[in-house]
Formats: structure tokens, sequence, C-alpha cells
């Protein structure tokens, strides 16, 4: 669909090909019209993310090859939140004409270490070069794991919410690397019957906030002193002044999980954590709606998710 190739553009796609190996479901990869895949009796699941200069990274700032690793990343997060198996990746990159090959490189290379990692065939892509920002947009297919994916629409009145990993401040940085958990939601659908599950990418609230209203409008009552707060979290209040609390419950891109289950499973799932994630309890779902945080002292107030939206303005 290339309509203007730029120099290079084949010696650029070569250079990808002998980069990337195939596996598995992959019966050929890059260089041809379109991949061929081996089909699966699971059910497949899609998804896509798209990431743009001075939007999702900086690239006057950050390197290409942590651009490639992020677009690949969020991707298997969503995959994650799905309890699915990554399997087979498209990239769609609309390069900065000025360094187009040199941004190519490092992000494809920062890519495909990750796609490696995860054993993810990156089997096709398209390469435009533009006057315009670096974008890139990554396709991922998975496949269902036994005994189905894990929807967000799944929760109960009662059920314990979980989340694996501390929370906040990712801007300082972590939001790059991101470190999805694949791995870690196989072992948690596989111990035990996962009601619902969301990765965190908007903020904690905003995302428990997706699972309460697909699951019918219920509501959640969260533990001030139960929430883990990454020492990110904690850098930025003693920037902003805004509390490390709240830096956890708002801050986007986390990319760790929140999981509902039955509270029995909870307490097992929180001393059989799937290493090296833990798994902290944080609170309970309700049948009332709205999301409260309760504080120490036992006394509750509202919380008004406010997570990245991009469609609202920004506040001045
Ligand atoms: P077409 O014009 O038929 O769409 P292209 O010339 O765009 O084919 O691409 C040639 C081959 O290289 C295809 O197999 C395509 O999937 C692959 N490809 C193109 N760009 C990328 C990329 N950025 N990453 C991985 N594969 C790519
Ligand atoms: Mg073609």
């Amino acid at each position: 669909m290339t309509e203007q190739p730029p120099p290079g553009e084949f010696d650029l796609i070569a250079w990808f090909r002998e980069r990337t190996e195939v596996r598995g479901r992959t019966v050929l990869g890059i260089g041809d019209d379109s991949a061929i895949l081996r089909p699966f009796p699971g059910e497949l699941l899609v998804t896509t993310d798209m990431l743009m200069d001075g939007r999702h990274f900086r690239l006057d700032r950050d390197a290409p090859g942590d651009v490639g690793h992020k677009a690949l990343a969020v991707n298997l997060s969503d995959i994650a939140a799905m309890a699915g198996v990554p399997i087979a990746a498209v990239v769609a990159v609309a390069l900065p004409r000025d360094r187009a090959v040199e941004v190519a490189r490092g992000v494809h290379a920062g890519l495909i270490a990750l796609a490696e990692r995860f054993e993810v065939d990156l089997v096709g892509g398209d390469t435009n070069a533009w006057d315009g920002p670096l974008v890139i947009s990554v396709t991922l297919l998975g496949e269902a794991s036994p005994p189905g994916p894990v929807r967000r629409s799944g929760a109960r009145p009662g059920d314990a919410i979980l989340v694996t990993g501390a929370l906040g401040g990712s801007l300082l940085g972590r939001h790059l690397r991101p470190e999805p958990r694949v791995a870690e939601a196989l072992i948690l659908h596989h111990r035990a019957p996962l009601h619902a599950l969301i990765d965190i990418s908007d903020g904690f609230a905003a995302d428990l906030a997706h699972i309460l209203q697909e699951s019918g409008g219920l509501g959640a009552v969260l533990d001030a002193d139960s929430i883990p707060i990454h020492p990110d979290a904690l850098t930025m209040s003693r920037q902003d002044g805004r509390s490390a609390l709240d830096h956890a419950l708002h801050d986007g891109e986390d990319f760790e999980l929140c999981v509902v289950v039955d509270p029995d499973d909870a307490d097992l799932l929180v001393h059989n954590p799937p290493l090296p994630a833990v798994v902290h309890r944080v609170g309970t779902i309700t049948a009332d709606p709205g999301l409260w945080l309760r504080g120490e002292d036992g006394v509750s107030s509202p919380i008004v998710a406010r997570g990245f939206d991009h469609l609202r303005p920004r506040p001045g």
C-alpha cells in the first residue's frame, strides 16, 4: 500500500526479515502479500494499539528501541488481560522521513527483542515515511486459554479485587518499558476461576470502573492502606504535591492486572502469587454502584475516576 517508497524500503524489509524467526503457528512470515498462519482449536483473540510521537512518547527524548518495546508491550498486556496466549503480530509504521532508516531499525530491534521473549512471531507489517512524526501501530493475535477468555463483565457483589503489582508514577520512565503480565495471567487463570480481568492502562480507578460498568453497574470499596504504592508514585508526590495514593489510583500505564475473584480464591492467589508478580487484595465489589475509598479510620469517601481519555479536552 506504500505509494511512494522511500529509498531503501525493501532493504529495510529484508533487514527485518533476517532478524525475525517464526515458529509455531506460522506457515509463512514476512515477505509475501500476506502472512499464512495455521488455524488453532481455541478462540482467536485480536487486539491493536497505535502509539504517536508527542502523545505516547517523545522521539526527541525516548530511544526508538523503547518505542518498539512499548508498541508491542501494550498489545501483549491486552492479550494478558483476556488470559490469552500471544501468537503473532503485524506492525505498521509511519516513519519521520529525515531519520527513517535509523528509527525503523531501532523500533524493530526493541519490538523483535520483546517478541522473542514472549514467543510471538512478527509475521508482517507496512512501512511508510512522511514529513510527520513517528506513528506505530501493532496488531496482535492470540489464542484463548482454557477455560476461555476472561472478560470485564463477570464481577459479582462480594468478589475480591486484586492487583498484580505496585501502582503509580509510571511517567517517570517505567511507562516506556512495561513488563506485560502474560505468564502471570495464565497462572492465575489456571489456579482459580477469574470473574473479571483488565490491564491497568488508563489508571487503576478508571479501569476498575470499566469492570464495574461492564458487570452490570456494580460498585466497589477500596481500602486505602492496602493499595500497593510504587516508589515512583512517592517520588512524583514529592515533586508535585499530589499524594502518592492519588498517583496510585489515577496515573495510567502501570500495565499491572486488576483481577476480580471469589473471596476464597483471593486468599489462595495472594498466598501463591504468580512469581515474580505478587498479588495484593485491595477491595471488594458491591451491589451498590459507585467507587469508594475507605481510609484507616473506616470512613469512606467517593473516588472520581479520572484516567486518561484521548477525546476529552486537556485540563488547563
Ligand atoms: P505489499 O505492498 O504487498 O503490502 P509490502 O511491500 O508493504 O507488501 O511488504 C512486503 C513484505 O514485508 C510483506 O510481507 C509485509 O508484511 C512485510 N513488511 C513490510 N513492512 C514491515 C514492517 N515494518 N515490519 C514487518 N514486516 C513488514
Ligand atoms: Mg501485495
